[in-house]
Parts: C-alpha cells; structure tokens; sequence
C-alpha cells in the first residue's frame, strides 16, 4: 500500500469533528452517572469518519502474517493450516449460541459433539478418559500435575512434592509444576539430546510426584528409553507426565497411553488445526490412564444411555469456568473428522518428512548439532561458518524480506544460536524448496555482504527494532 494517509496511525488521522457512528437518541430517557464515576474532561479518542477507520484498519490487516499469507516454520508451535470447514463450524448457530446453563435437553447435538470429541482424543492416545475444560497447554499441564497430586493425597502419599524436568523442556514445564507448588528438579540431557537415564536414576525417591515428558522432545527427537523410564519412575511410586503440546509427529503412528504415560495434556491449537497466537483462543484436553479419571475436574460430559448430561461436584478439581473453550472443540473435532481415521495417520509420517527434508537440503550451509532423523521439527545451531558474525537474530530477520515467517529462534536454551525448524505436514515441496533456496541465498549473503543481512529486515512496514529498549520501555501510548 503505497498511499501515505494508510500508513500513518489512527490518532495521526484524527480530524476535529468527523465521527464514524451516529447512536439514536435514548427514547427512554438519560440515566445520569454519579459524578464521581464520570471524567472530568472528554477522554482524547481519535475522530474519524467511518470509512477512514475500515481502510485504516483493513490496511494494518495487511500487515499482518499469519498461515494464510505464507510459510510459517515456527517450531515447537505447529503453525498448521487452519481448514476454513472448522470456523465455519464453529461459527454454526447450535454451536455458538447454546448457554452453558441451557437446560440439557435442548443442547444435545452440542454435547454430543464434546463428548465425542473426548472419546476422539482417547482413540488418538490410549487414555482412559479425557477433561476439555483447560484452556490452554500450561493450563492442562497444571491441570494435570494437580490431578496427580490428589492421585498421591488419595493415598495418604503427602510427602512427594518434587517434579522433574528434562533441561530441555519447554519452560511451561517448570512454571506449571511452580504454579502447583511442587518443586522443580532438572534432569539432564545427554549428547545425543534426549533424557539421560543415569542422571534421572539418581534423582528418584519417595519424594518425587511425577516426571514429566515432551516426546518427540524439544530437539524434535524421539525418546527412545520411554519404557525403561516409566519403569523406573513408577518403581519409585511417581506418575509419568506426558506434555503432547505437539502430538503432531505422533498421529496415528504411536500413542503414549501405550507408552506407559499416566497423564497427559494436548494443545487443539497446535496439533488439531485451530488457530493461535496472540493469546488465544485455545484449549488443552488433559487426559489420564484407566484407574485416575476419578480425579479429572468437573464438569464433564458423560453419556447415558442415548442422552448427554453434565455431571458436576463440589469437591475435587475444578480449573475453569463451565466446560472450557467449546468453539475450539468444534473446531478440533471438525478437523478429526474431516481427516477421518486413514488421512490423520498421514499427518505424523508426513510432517515428519518435510522437516528431515529442510534439514537435510540445509545442513551443509547451517550448523546441525544433534544429526540423524528427527521427527517434525529439528534445532540448527545458526550459520555454519560462524566467522561472518551473523546471528541467528539476522537470518531470521533477513528472511521475513523474502515473505517468510522467521522460525524459533534462541529456544531450545541449549544451544547459543538455535533455530528451531517446524514445516508442518501441509507444506508442497514448491514451498519448501523455495523456503530452502531463500535460506541458502541468506547463507551466501552472509559470507559475500553481511551488513545486508545484518541489517534487515528492508522491506518490512518496520525495519529492524531494538528488542532490548522495546521490551525494558515500552511506548505503548501515543503521545
Ligand atoms: C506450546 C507448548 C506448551 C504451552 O502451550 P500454551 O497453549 O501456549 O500454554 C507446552 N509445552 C510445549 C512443548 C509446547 O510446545
């Protein structure tokens, strides 16, 4: 957009006495705040005509990236394409109209399609019986570690208050066994990225309430001592946690239930295709082996006979309002269906591929610290000749000039100049073969005019920020 009155902010639009809405007068007449409730001087809000605002804010739209304008590897976050079948779902009347007071009788379809949507989630993992009310991937993990701290407290077991943590998880891992108040105890990785069982063997005794897992795990690896693990872990008499955030790699061709996992949460705004970021809406299903589901929060759906209910309590968990983020639901539950039994088992083979494929294609150029196959996403250590001094930080700028989405980057901490790569399964290889080309250009560009890259982005509405001063003073107000 190159006309220069859109690029401007609202405030800078203003003009004394347009007005974009004209209200009917009040036929019921005035009711007169209190005057300590009401401003002493009108509060300062840009005046626009209305047909100002829509350009102005159908422009901004314009600037924003999302799956829809183009690839977007962020990894650990599965930004998958998001079929427009399941907004329109969701957007359905019976679905988004029901109260979650309305009398059961008059919501059956609605409850059918949640309680199926638990029994879905089941199949797909091996678990007993699943909650949906969390609403959020930390919010099933703290979900789940209170469920099995009032597994142990069913028991008389008071005394277990430590959660172990593979250094590599993800750093919701350690926030939610914090928030729970348990303790956090780190467990080491090995070289080879994944968990080191000697160092986890010395870490388990009476004290311990559970070990939590991400598997395949932050590096994209597949832990391969899973069965020796729970072994040990339950030995000790603590339950294994599993964070299926990304289930992605993992549809259809394996399920942790079978793994020997006890609990488990998934993230239906990454692995079951309804959209995220920017905090929110979300919704992160917790569900547990045969044995626990006394212990699952309520309310819940349940079945009986042909009829659905909701079954409530007083006592036990309760981590949400009502049933939890129901529009996602629907939404997840349409892409199941959608897929059907065959085409989501292609999901984890073929996620899988594409990221063996980028990683492959790029690691003569990129640093690739842990080698071998990884599952559906892979960690490069920045640039591979490192003696230009561009970052990570400026090849991922460098690449949103080229209209990609940059992919994770400084995360996983373990190492300095990671670059997380998650291509998702929905991907044409025309898309990743141009994604791999423009990564091969930004590593030549590095070593033949680094200050190119180094000082990108160029063609961005925003060039280059400065992080730092951003995130310690923050102008969040037009002035
Ligand atoms: C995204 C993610 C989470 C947290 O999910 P939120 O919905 O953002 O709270 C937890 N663990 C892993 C591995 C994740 O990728």
């Amino acid at each position: 957009m190159n006309n220069k009155l859109y690029g401007k902010l609202i405030f800078e639009l203003s003009h004394e006495g347009s007005r974009a809405y004209s209200l009917p007068g009040n036929e019921f007449g005035g009711y007169e705040l209190p005057s300590e409730m009401r401003r002493e001087a009108d509060a300062e809000l840009p005046e626009c005509d209305e047909l100002t605002v829509v350009r102005h804010y159908t422009n901004m739209s314009g600037n924003n990236f999302g799956v829809d304008n183009g690839f977007y590897p962020l990894g650990s976050c599965t930004m998958k394409y998001n079929p427009y079948i399941n907004e329109e779902m969701a957007a359905r009347r019976e679905f988004s109209a029901v109260h979650p007071l309305q009398p059961v009788d008059t919501c059956q379809g609605a409850l059918a399609v949640y309680y199926n949507l638990q029994k879905s989630l089941s199949a797909i993992t091996g678990l007993s019986e699943f909650t949906l009310n969390p609403f959020a991937g930390a919010h099933g993990e703290l979900t789940g570690l209170m469920i099995i701290r009032a597994y142990h407290e069913s028991r008389g077991d008071g005394k277990r208050v430590k959660v172990i943590v593979p250094d590599s998880a993800h750093g919701t891992n350690p926030a939610s066994a914090a928030v729970c108040g348990l303790e956090v105890v780190e467990v080491k990785s090995t070289a080879d990225g994944t968990v080191d069982v000697e160092d986890l063997r010395g870490l388990l005794d009476d004290t311990v309430a559970a070990m939590m897992m991400t598997n395949p795990n932050t590096l994209g690896l597949f832990e391969p001592r899973i069965p020796e693990i729970a072994e040990m872990v339950h030995a000790c008499g603590a339950l294994m946690y599993y964070d299926g955030a990304n289930l992605n790699p993992m549809l259809g061709v394996c399920r942790p239930g079978d793994m020997g996992f006890d609990v488990m949460h998934i993230n239906l705004h990454k692995t079951f295709s309804t959209p995220h970021g920017g905090g929110g809406p979300g919704s992160g299903p917790v569900g547990v082996r045969k044995g626990l589901e006394q212990f699952l929060p309520k309310p819940k759906v349940v079945k009986n006979g042909d009829r659905y209910d909701i079954e409530t309590a007083d006592d036990g968990i309760h981590v949400g309002a009502f049933l939890g983020n129901f529009c996602v639901d629907v939404k997840a539950y349409t892409y199941i269906l959608t897929l059907g039994r065959e085409n989501l088992k292609m999901v984890g083979p073929l996620a899988t591929l594409n990221a063996n494929y980028i990683k492959e294609c790029l690691k003569d150029v990129y640093d690739l610290p842990i080698t071998g196959l990884c599952k559906h996403e892979f960690v490069f250590n920045g640039l591979k000749d490192k003696s230009t001094g561009v970052t990570t930080m400026d090849v991922a700028k460098r690449l949103l000039d080229f209209g990609f989405h940059a992919p994770t980057i400084y995360f996983p901490l373990l190492f300095h100049e990671a670059m997380m790569i998650e291509p998702t399964e929905n991907e044409t290889k025309e898309t990743i073969d141009a994604f791999i080309s423009v990564m091969r250009e930004i590593a030549r560009e590095a070593k033949d005019e680094p200050e190119t890259v180094k000082s990108a982005p160029h063609d961005t509405p925003i060039g280059r920020v400065d992080d730092v001063l951003a995130a310690k003073h923050p102008v969040l107000k037009f002035q």
